[in-house]
């Protein structure tokens, strides 16, 4: 009898032996791929431990709920086994469970230590050119939130975006990559286009690695998250992107954020209600009016522009003689109409929310634009081209006692800079790679270090063998549109309507040369960021939207 009691104690010894030892593997091999995974697609400097604790768990949390009951049992049935003899010692067990209790405890503690602090909302309004802005200069009412915001902030004067489209731009503004390295480009037509590489670090993964929940709330379309725009969020959100937003931020107003939020309210066809066209002009009677009443009853009838109509592009420019200046006005001043009715629609819930809910006074918020759209200033309408009033894009950065109320930054600076820039007033490193700057020593009012002010941007025709690059420096302008080359002088010509090509060749070379070293930079980067082979194709409801906003014919 006492010899089968041994054995007994024995057996159970034995098991529990074997249990310690396989949750310590189970441990150890979790720890292994956890990191391995991280080292692959994440980042390594601050942040890199809460990467590897948070991929732990996430392995580990499944297993848990069902490892202790058993441990338990286990120590309850041995317990009732040894009946006060001298039994199997449980000790290499209990310390195991309480090294993971105590790891699971600080964890805990980390993460919350972690949620402290200021929130960050970036929000991108689809084709918004800074000149039609009330804060930037413009004369009509188009943008009183705006305006207020930018009172109660920092505005930077002259931001230059790096591609006139809307999928490399917004690439380049969460990444700081320029869209010759992240290689992310339009999707056109029907066609499969370039996914984001993992080895890229954006902001939202080191954000979510300092701590931050990270959610962004977008129109979709061009900005979808099967092309890698969903890398480093919690949440990647397409549609109803105002609704989402406010309901997401009462449920989370406790704990650190990254929001972004995008929509295309002001992007075309420019379909307005007349509340808002009559603001800007009650005079005009023509086709387009006559357009643009008709698609706002059938959309009336299917509930909405969100119900999309796949014509209502083609419609709505099939109305406009694009020769016609009273024609062209109108148009313009539909874009405004636009504007007012995000700055009402959009931009005022979204900040009174942030009043509301208590969270303005520790939030930095950047309002900006992925490019701005012509009208028939270079001959055409649209975002199509290299010249100012398809890159200039508005830039205000609102941060309660960090930055200074009213101030306006003159110098020259790029959407590349947003991502250093935030990353730097919020105190996150950045990582190692990233090709714009901290524009916080100016925003704070001192000169810039760097004094640069170069900025470069391209359309991304260089896969069918034309090159779309421009480049402004000091006050000069250089544009290359495939073979033809053109050069203004910003200072007493704005608009780039006379062309100095011939005059100046000096300045010409000089301008060409900074394009020829910046895109050497970029082929050595593309190298280690770009874009692998994996291609995606727009679902079809992404299809039908991209007709709406006259990206597919
Ligand atoms: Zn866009």
């Amino acid at each position: 009898m006492q010899t089968g009691e041994a054995h007994g104690r024995a057996a159970w010894r034995h098991v529990a032996q074997a249990l310690a030892l396989g949750l310590a593997g189970v441990l150890l091999g979790s720890a292994v791929i956890a990191s391995r995974q991280s080292a692959a697609e994440g980042y390594w400097a601050v942040g890199y431990y809460r990467l590897l604790a948070d991929a732990l768990w996430q392995r580990f949390d499944g297993a848990l709920p069902v490892a202790i009951p058993v441990a338990l049992a286990a120590g309850a049935l041995v317990a009732a086994l040894r009946r006060g003899r001298k039994g199997p010692r449980l000790g290499p067990a209990l310390a195991l469970l309480a090294l993971v209790g105590g790891l699971r405890g600080a964890s805990a503690l980390d993460a919350w230590l972690a949620s402290r602090g200021p929130n960050l909302v970036i929000i991108s309004i689809d084709t918004l050119r800074a000149d039609r802005l009330g804060a930037y200069g413009y004369a009509l009412p188009t943008s009183p939130t705006l305006d207020r915001l930018a009172a109660e902030g920092v505005l930077v004067e002259d931001v230059y975006s790096q591609s006139p489209k809307t999928t490399p731009s917004h690439m380049t503004l969460l990444t700081s990559l320029y869209p010759c390295v992240h290689g992310v480009e339009l999707w056109w037509h029907d066609e499969p286009a370039h996914v984001l590489s993992p080895a890229v670090h954006t902001l939202a993964e080191v954000l979510k690695n300092a701590g931050y929940a990270t959610v962004a709330f977008t129109g979709g379309g061009q900005v979808d998250r099967s092309r890698g725009f969903d890398q480093g969020f919690d949440r990647y959100s397409h549609g109803q992107e105002l609704e989402k937003t406010l309901r997401w931020l009462d449920a989370h107003r406790r704990g650190k954020f990254f929001l972004f939020f995008h929509t295309y309210l002001v992007h075309d066809p420019y379909v307005h209600p007349l509340r808002w066209v009559h603001l800007f002009d009650a005079h005009y009677r023509g086709a387009v009016l006559d357009t643009v009443e008709r698609l706002l009853t059938e959309e009336d009838g299917r509930g909405g522009p969100e119900a999309y109509s796949q014509d209502r592009h083609r419609r709505f420019w099939a109305s406009v003689q694009q020769d016609d200046p009273a024609d062209i006005e109108f148009v313009a001043r539909l874009y405004d109409a636009g504007i007012r009715r995000m700055d009402e629609t959009v931009l005022a819930p979204l900040l009174g929310r942030l009043d509301a809910l208590g969270l303005a006074r520790d939030t930095l918020v950047v309002f900006t634009s992925d490019h701005g759209e012509a009208f028939a200033e270079h001959g055409h309408f649209g975002h199509d081209d290299l010249h100012a009033e398809t890159l200039r894009v508005p830039l205000v950065l609102r941060f309660p006692g960090q930055l200074v109320a009213g101030r306006r930054v003159a110098g020259r600076a790029r959407l590349l800079d947003v991502m250093p820039t935030v990353l730097d007033l919020l105190g996150v490193p950045a990582p190692p790679v990233v090709q714009g700057r901290s524009l916080v020593p100016w925003l704070m009012g001192h000169p810039d270090p760097a004094g640069a002010d170069e900025a470069v941007s391209e359309y991304d025709h260089r896969w069918a063998g034309r090159v779309y690059e421009s480049v402004r420096r000091g006050r000069l302008s250089y544009i290359v549109e495939d073979a033809h080359e053109h050069l203004f002088d910003l200072s007493d010509d704005p608009g780039e309507a006379n062309d100095l090509l011939d005059t100046r060749p000096t300045d010409a070379a000089a301008l060409r040369a900074a394009l020829a070293s910046w895109l050497e930079e970029c082929r050595g980067l593309a190298g280690r960021f770009g874009p692998g082979d994996a291609i995606v194709r727009p679902s079809a409801e992404r299809a039908r939207q991209l007709r709406a906003l006259g990206y597919v014919e």
